[in-house]
């Protein structure tokens, strides 16, 4: 079997694609310290996406694991969780970062984010999302700590670790490789990289 071909997600950018039930799609952590926001639309109806509040109370936990299966706002899997390479940290709790998120953080001029991508990456397959659903934001390092304060922690992936999702519909899986480069949520180098994809039919 031949190797599926290995698309790149741009640092700062995003991606869109469309994937038969049963194909599956490979998210590579290519440098080991990237936070890849994820989405997920029923492809027949962008009204329906996969739901991180629906999600928490369909799994009764907060972190989503390999084999797993990941439900939309109508409650029922639109991704399984087949895979996971990496020690299995990602949030559901976090919004995907906008343009208000950088002007609170003191930016005065555009800073790429990851509501954009969405939009752009859907955009380049001829999409519109119906807004910015809170994204699945694989790798983010958010530790829940006394009290229910969260803190913003770094990846603890490593260079090359992968997920693989599985749709359990027709769908449309969006990625945002995350901009942030004020706070550490994509390694202390505050230094957002490139990743990787890879459809698998
Ligand atoms: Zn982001």
């Amino acid at each position: 079997m031949t190797e599926p071909e290995l698309h790149t997600l741009p640092a700062r950018r995003g991606r869109a694609v469309r994937l038969k039930k049963g194909e599956s799609i490979r998210i590579i952590n290519t440098h080991g310290q990237q936070v890849v926001d994820t989405w997920a639309f029923n492809a027949d109806d962008l009204r329906e996406f996969m739901s991180m509040e629906h999600l928490r109370a369909s799994l009764e936990r907060i972190f989503p694991h390999a084999g797993d299966m990941l439900v939309t706002n109508r409650r029922r899997p639109i991704l399984a969780f087949v895979e996971d390479s990496s020690p299995g940290i990602h949030d559901t709790l976090m919004a995907a970062c906008d343009s208000y998120r950088y002007g609170l953080l003191g930016c005065t001029t555009y800073h790429d984010n990851c509501t954009d991508n969405l939009h752009g990456g859907m955009g380049l397959i001829g999409l519109t999302p119906p807004g910015c659903p809170s994204p699945l934001n694989l790798w983010m390092n958010i530790p829940v700590v006394e009290g229910g304060r969260t803190q913003w922690g770094e990846p603890v992936s490593k260079p090359g670790d992968y997920v693989v999702l599985r749709a359990e519909i027709d769908s449309v899986v969006a990625m945002s490789a995350c901009p942030q480069d004020i706070l550490p949520i994509n390694g202390a180098a505050c230094s957002p990289t490139e990743a990787h994809y890879q459809v698998l039919r």
